[in-house]
């Protein structure tokens, strides 16, 4: 088992680096989907390119490094202590490279452990079976699509589809329930896994497993076959999009399974999967330790889609306004901005999460944020020999976990732009309108593509948060987002919200007997 940890180490490093196959080629066809010059569609390019760039730069696709879970299958004889022991020691080498975000965090005292490591994690199942390798599959799941996933518990009331019974077409209207209420703060186009049955615990364990199969199998039982490609079509009908902008696909890829359940429980548990769906595996001689193959090489996915660059379409172009702002941003020039212009800016930025938001409630800033720009994002950071600050991965994080100090935030330092993803909500836009600024809507999980936008690290403060917490000070140049929440009241996110909740209630009737 000498190489055992090296072969952990490459798993880990090609899973945050390079989609398989398989999700490629789903991104691809929604890609060839989408309707040009639309907001959906300049967000499947940006995504195209940055899923390129990952793979060129061998660095994250996306700055959230994710849960880090191991899913094992052994032969009896190999030892299970050792090879937990291993991939801890690559997880760790993983984050000194940075291939990871340090992302493991102490519950009670917010403490990041600065390694990946920690109480529980990562995350390690061990199967023991009868066959003669190692079985290793990884995924990365991120806070964002995380945060998005959802359980019912049959019979229920669902908003636009009434009751869901303990049938398939409850079940039916659990899943797409779960894709509406996702909207686009899980990164979508999204993936779901859903289990149905089992207790609250092994339904979700169910359902993050169906993420381990390929995009293209069919599921083996029929009738979850015809839910899945049912929930397929139906759920790219509810015009939430790329990134919630609106559009022809939100939904990238469904697969179902099912377990038995006690008498009292149904549950149908969902796990949304953004589409920076990063997981991977191999299998491992469990001798020498080596890689003997990896596994999801797909051969359903035409040869083109397996090319390491997704293929080639038209250059994607918004229609509409292109603006071009330099910080310190005026009032008078937010007031000029309106839902849908794109926002090119330069200048200085600052970054900005949880942490910080809270802390700014009642203390002064570090520094002057008048006429500042705030970036919801936690990036992948490595000191260079010289002890200068590098931007490895930088693109934006869930902006709705803001919403109860954002108003207030803007008020008292005079900001004038959030940038984020997945919008805010109505305290935040009042605010926008009362003190003139903006909400800018950044593409998530293109990591490599902002980071490229950032041409100087000038400073950092609250290290103690730890590096995604930290308030990073970045001079940036050409970077673009688009107007979702403007400072006259209106709301991109707001507006889809309510035409899909229109289209989830076009489903309401029942499909399945
Ligand atoms: S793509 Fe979005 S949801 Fe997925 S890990 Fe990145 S920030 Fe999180």
């Amino acid at each position: 088992m000498q190489s055992f940890k090296d072969s952990i180490l490459k798993l880990i490093t090609e899973t945050s680096t390079n989609l398989p196959p398989d999700v490629r080629y789903a991104i691809q066809e929604a890609r060839l989907r989408e309707d040009a010059g639309t907001r959906s569609a300049l967000a499947l390019g940006t995504i195209t390119d940055n899923i390129k760039r990952a793979e060129e730069n061998v660095s994250p696709i996306c700055q959230d490094t994710g849960m880090l879970t191991f899913k094992i299958k052994a032969p009896v004889d190999a030892n299970q202590i050792e090879m937990a022991k291993q991939i801890r020691q690559a997880v760790k080498e993983a984050t000194q490279l940075g291939k990871l975000r340090p992302n493991s965090v102490d519950s009670l005292t917010g403490e990041n452990s600065g390694d990946n490591l920690g109480e529980g994690v990562p995350v390690i199942h061990f199967e023991q079976w009868e066959n003669d390798y190692i079985d290793v599959r990884l995924i990365l799941k991120g806070g964002g699509c995380e945060n998005k996933n959802i359980q019912y518990s049959l019979p229920c009331e669902l908003e636009g589809l009434g009751r869901a019974g303990r049938d398939l077409d409850g079940i039916r209207k659990c899943i797409l329930h779960a894709v509406y209420q996702a909207q686009g703060q899980g990164c979508s186009a999204g993936f779901i896994g859903v289990g149905i049955g089992g207790d609250r615990t092994t339904g979700y364990e169910l359902a993050k497993k169906q993420l381990f199969r390929s995009v293209t199998d069919t599921n083996p039982n029929p009738d979850l076959a015809r839910l899945e490609e049912y929930i397929m079509e139906k759920a790219n009908t509810l015009s939430i999009g790329t990134m919630g902008f609106g559009g022809n696909t939100t939904l990238l890829g469904c697969k179902i399974g099912s377990m038995h359940r006690i008498p009292a429980s149904f549950y149908v548990s969902v796990a949304y999967n953004c589409w920076a769906f990063r997981r991977q595996g191999v299998t491992i001689d469990p001798e020498t330790g080596a890689i003997r193959d990896w596994i999801y090489t797909d051969d359903a996915v035409p040869a083109d889609a397996k090319d390491a660059s997704v293929v080639e379409t038209a250059e994607e172009k918004l229609g509409g306004r292109q603006v071009v702002l330099t910080t310190p941003i005026t009032e008078e020039q937010i007031r000029d901005l309106k839902v849908g212009d794109i926002v090119v800016i330069n200048g200085l930025i600052h970054t900005g999460r949880d942490a910080l938001h809270k802390h700014l409630m009642d203390h002064d800033s570090p520094v002057d944020l008048n006429g500042g720009v705030i970036y919801h994002c936690g990036p992948v950071m490595l000191k260079d020999a010289d002890g200068k600050w590098n931007v490895k991965a930088a693109g934006p994080t869930t902006s709705i976990r803001e919403e109860p100090y954002q108003g207030d935030i803007i008020k008292k330092f005079g900001i004038r732009a959030v940038i984020g993803k997945g919008g805010m909500g109505a305290k935040t836009l009042a605010a926008l309108k009362e003190h003139g600024a903006v909400y800018l809507n950044a593409i998530g999980g293109a990591a490599q593509y902002y980071a490229e936008c950032i041409e100087n690290v000038d400073g950092v403060d609250f290290m103690e948060f730890g590096i995604p917490e930290a308030m990073w000070h970045l001079q940036v140049k050409d970077f673009a987002a688009i107007v979702t929440m403007d400072a006259h009241g209106n709301s991109l996110h707001a507006d889809v919200e309510k035409t899909s909740l229109d289209k989830l209630a076009e489903l309401k009737e029942p499909v399945f007997k």
